[in-house]
């Protein structure tokens, strides 16, 4: 056994409804999960000790969106995107075409220094989709590599219908559901699909979901980013743990999700990055909808590794207030990944812990763009 004294913190935000935010308090955890929390002044000893230093102490964020495995870059639709030109460049095509010609060490490396990226800005989980492969061996290849960094893996064979299938649409579907899904399962806890304008409709969503969890995956669903796609019913009809994007969403299919237990997540960085409208979290959080953010990193339309920067985003042009918008960072994507043993606090949860070089938390999104995250604890490492 062997205790950690977190102490000096000026504020801990718990996410746990008994513990709450604290100021002046102390946290230790033991083996790796969180064992007290309370005044720093009645806290117990413990092996080793950590100075906050009077900042402030979150929980790890949760990352229950990211692209993050692939090769090559997306600079050229980038400038174009803000020349002005239309989305017209290479798009995920020419991701695809890099991913598939790159070796395993290069994809790994690559993966590495992504991951490194991603705890110095305190996430501490992370979710990984395939879908630049788009074929029966890459696809399962990136499963592979993906699960040698997070157990969150998602099998993201429906992201488009590659070039070779542009006229045979159906036998891409059977191909997905078929020797793809069987060659990619072992390496994947979920499925989604890309259910929007120019990707796939709901019906063939609604089949390729269905073969998935036939083969033991849980579905997760891209809907509602470029238009009302149906994306959203689809999610709450099939239970899904969470519907991402949510861009375009009615009060009808607000009241949808907040009856049923699917997260809407939303994707600040992506609206940021494609100069798109932004969605009004408010209304969301009005009709009582359980709701996550996350980074939705990727090449093409969100190279943001900065939960941080995203939480600003949140704030500023979502209309998050910053409480929200770190619950969502955190509990809401524990949530939308059906985990209760992170993304809080409470005594039990992993010690996954972020110390901030700020005295609260409204800090990450007041200050975009300074690293404000000074020190990263993961329970599990
Ligand atoms: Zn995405």
């Amino acid at each position: 056994m062997s205790s950690t004294l977190i102490t000096n913190i000026g504020q801990l935000v718990t996410n746990d409804p008994d513990l709450g935010t604290l100021t002046n308090a102390a946290l230790i955890y033991t083996d790796g999960k969180i064992s007290w929390a309370g005044a720093k002044s009645s806290a117990p000893s413990a092996d080793e000790r950590i100075d906050a230093d009077g900042g402030s102490v979150i929980p790890g964020f949760v990352d229950s969106h990211t692209h993050a495995i692939f090769a090559g870059d997306r600079l050229n639709d980038f400038l174009a995107r803000m020349n002005g030109t239309k989305y017209a460049s290479g798009g995920i095509k020419t991701t695809v075409e890099a991913t598939r010609a790159a070796s395993d060490e290069s994809l790994r490396n690559h993966l590495e220094n992504v991951v490194t990226e991603f705890i110095e800005h305190g996430i501490t989980t992370f979710e990984i989709k395939s879908g630049y492969g788009l074929d029966v061996e890459t696809e399962s290849r990136l499963l592979r590599l993906a699960k040698e960094f997070t157990e969150e893996t998602t099998f993201l064979g429906a992201h488009v219908i590659p070039s070779e299938f542009a006229n045979d649409r159906r036998g891409y579907i059977d191909l997905v559901k078929g020797s793809m899904l069987e060659a990619a399962a072992p390496f994947a806890k979920w499925i989604d699909v890309f259910c929007d304008n120019g990707a796939f409709t709901r019906d063939e969503a609604k089949e390729i979901l269905t073969a998935g969890v036939a083969k033991g995956l849980r579905g997760r669903l891209h809907g509602n980013q470029l238009g009302d796609t149906g994306g959203i019913e689809l999610a709450v009809e099939m239970k899904l743990a969470s519907v991402d994007h949510c861009t375009y969403a009615t009060d009808s299919q607000l009241d949808l999700l907040a009856a049923s237990g699917t997260v809407a997540t939303l994707l600040p960085g992506a609206e940021f990055s494609t100069r798109s409208p932004y969605p009004d979290a408010s209304r969301f959080f009005e009709k009582g909808v359980k709701v996550a953010i996350a980074t939705d990193f990727n090449p093409g339309s969100s190279y943001i590794a900065s939960m941080p920067f995203v939480i600003s985003i949140a704030v500023r042009d979502m209309y998050f207030t910053p409480e929200q918008a770190l619950r969502a960072a955190t509990l809401g994507g524990a949530q939308a990944l059906g985990r209760s043993d992170i993304g809080h606090l409470g005594i039990g949860a992993r010690a996954d812990i972020v110390l901030l070089e700020a005295p609260s938390f409204e800090y990450l999104a007041y200050r975009p763009g300074s690293q404000l995250v000074k020190q990263v604890l993961v329970g599990n490492l």
